[in-house]
């Protein structure tokens, strides 16, 4: 193995892990000329964790990363429901829209008659000052309102759909892709991840706790369960949804 490779990975995991013991951070030693050793700093008096090769903390750190990986029919199965929300929400977006449009209009044509009947003297200036003062500051918080409904619903879904493809391949993207491009898929699964002699105990970022949560449970549920993920799934396998309480729960919010 090259020296390259070595400072490459030891970049990787730089700052990466702490020490679950003193919370001290876990950072790379170089022993005898030849393996790369990661250990607590012990700034805080030694702890009692272990030391562990370079090799099996990329072992455990490819095992951590699988666990967000999703099967593919699940991944499509969120990616419905996320559709399905965005619709709804769509729907929902441009209808308060046309209420809010309508209402101003309304609004508009009440201060222009208004104001025509205090000309012709059929009211008076002080019901005229006050109906008028209602209605503008009505419209004011209609237009504050239209405002907040102006952007379309689909950026989220853009966010969801991306994080879905990432979860259908988390695995295999890890274990094909550069140290620096694994780097960034550990960032972008974990918000933080500790180390207490040989075990990793990683804290998942949104949405990925609940893809590693749902996969958990599909694996206790038994046989009956979720299939582990595979590549280049063939055919739909969705009957199996009907076993998988966990995924029934993912929030689908919490993946925008
Ligand atoms: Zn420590």
């Amino acid at each position: 193995m090259s020296r390259l490779v070595l400072t490459d990975r030891r970049a990787r995991n730089a700052g990466l892990l702490t020490c679950a013991r003193c919370g001290c951070s876990i950072t790379a030693e170089r022993k005898k000329g030849r393996y790369t050793y990661y250990r607590c700093t012990g700034f805080h008096g030694s702890c009692g964790n272990a030391y562990i090769r370079e090799e099996r903390l990329s072992l455990l750190l490819g095992d951590v990363v699988q666990r967000v990986q999703i099967p593919a029919e699940i991944a499509e199965w969120i990616s419905e429901r996320l559709r399905d929300d965005d619709q709804m929400a769509e729907q929902a977006r441009q209808k308060a829209t046309a209420q809010l449009t309508k209402r101003r209009n309304e609004i508009r044509t009440k201060l222009d008659r208004g104001y025509e009947d205090y000309l012709d003297a059929k009211i008076s200036e002080a019901f005229w000052s006050r109906k008028s003062g209602e209605w503008e500051s009505e419209l004011v918080t209609i237009e504050a309102d239209l405002g907040r409904q102006a952007q379309p619903i689909s950026a989220s879904q853009m966010k969801g759909e991306k994080i879905l493809e990432l979860a259908k391949q988390a695995g295999f993207l890890y274990k094909s892709q550069s140290t620096a491009e694994q780097r960034r898929l550990l960032d972008t699964v974990l918000s933080n991840c500790t180390y207490d002699r040989g075990t990793l105990c990683p804290t998942y970022n949104m949405p990925f706790d609940l893809l590693s949560q749902g996969n958990e449970t599909g694996r206790m549920a038994g046989p009956t369960g979720l299939e582990p993920a595979t590549s280049g799934v063939t055919g739909r396998r969705s009957n199996q949804l009907n076993y998988s309480p966990a995924w029934a729960n993912l929030k689908v919010k919490s993946l925008k």
